[in-house]
């Protein structure tokens, strides 16, 4: 079903990018203007000084129509256009449109080096570690397909036992998300191998990436994903990570080589099942996932990205 917005919507839209206009620094030499809630910020500068670029870290490659439209009166005023994919730049006649990726930093919390022994006693304190755990971290939400991730584990649970870890934020003024979060515990059906986490029960950044270490596997079947910070923290931690064959997750895994790509709930059972049965191989594409983040998506990697962009803009 498509949204239509109203007049009274679309100006709500504009004045509160409008209202974001006192956090930036106009004459800054490059000003990055990130995704589309505040793009129409560009319209209110006055005397525009520097290089002004569009960073849009959504999947845009079928928007919504008059949505699109109505930003594409936006994106003519910018200097350049930055997507996470140039498929999602589409529907974009520009002039400067480039692929930078997102990047993790490789000393935060969420993707230190913690000892193994350290990111154990941690999982430890939420879920026993005496069978495999598979593990999704990601927002409740239809898109990351939690309840196709039930299924897949229930088909692994009748050949080996394993349990499932479902880590999901939530905020208190996150309707969706709690809605999510119900219709995911009902399908779970009170199974005890089935645990179901969040940042309500102090799953924060440290215990996310002790989860990622201790994990057999890391699952992210979505089913529509921009990038997928999640498959990036995974694949670093050197755990295999079995992805949605979409979007962002794309860019990251190389089917069989240092991940799995899946369409569907049977493939993703089947992989897991894979991985568990053969740590050999999981080790050696753990180690692969590592070098392709190290290489790819690092933020030094983004930062160079970036300079380059700065770079051409200046010529
Ligand atoms: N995340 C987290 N705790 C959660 C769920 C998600 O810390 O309970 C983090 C996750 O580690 C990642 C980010 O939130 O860094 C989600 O980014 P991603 O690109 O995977 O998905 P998005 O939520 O942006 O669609």
């Amino acid at each position: 079903m498509e949204i239509f917005f109203t007049d009274k919507e679309v100006n709500e839209y504009i004045e509160q990018a409008k209202s974001t206009y006192d956090q930036i620094r106009p004459d800054s030499d490059f000003n990055i203007i990130h995704d589309p809630q505040p793009c129409p910020i560009i319209n209110f500068v006055d005397d525009k000084k520097g290089k002004w670029i569009w960073r849009c870290h959504i999947d845009t490659e079928n928007p919504n129509p008059q949505a699109w439209s109505m930003i594409s009166d936006y994106l003519s005023l910018y200097d350049a256009l930055v997507f996470t994919k140039l498929e999602y730049a589409r529907k974009t006649s520009h002039d400067l449109i480039y692929q930078i990726p997102p990047s993790i930093d490789p000393f935060s919390v969420k993707n230190k080096d913690i000892p193994e022994a350290q990111a154990r006693d941690i999982v430890e304190k939420f879920v026993p570690i005496d069978l495999p755990l598979v593990t999704q971290v990601s927002r409740f939400d239809p898109w990351k397909d939690p309840l196709g991730v039930i299924d897949a584990y229930r088909i692994v649970k009748e050949k080996q036992p394993i349990r499932l870890v479902l880590i999901g934020s939530l905020a208190h003024d996150d309707p969706e998300g709690i809605e999510w979060l119900k219709k995911v515990k009902d399908y779970a059906k009170n199974d005890p191998d089935i645990i179901i986490l969040s940042n309500l029960d102090g799953v924060g950044d440290l215990e996310v990436n002790a989860f990622q270490r201790v994990s057999k596997v890391i699952l992210q079947k979505s089913i529509k994903e921009g990038f997928g910070l999640t498959i990036t923290e995974g694949m670093w931690k050197k755990t295999p990570v079995i992805g949605g064959n979409v979007g962002g997750i794309k860019l990251q895994i190389d089917d069989g080589k240092n991940g799995f790509l899946v369409d569907n709930i049977e493939e993703s059972a089947e992989k897991i099942i894979y991985i568990l049965k053969n740590p050999k191989k999981a080790k050696e594409i753990g180690e692969a996932g590592h070098i392709k983040i190290k290489n790819e998506f690092l933020l030094i990697k983004h930062v160079e990205r970036y300079l380059d962009l700065f770079e051409i803009l200046s010529k």
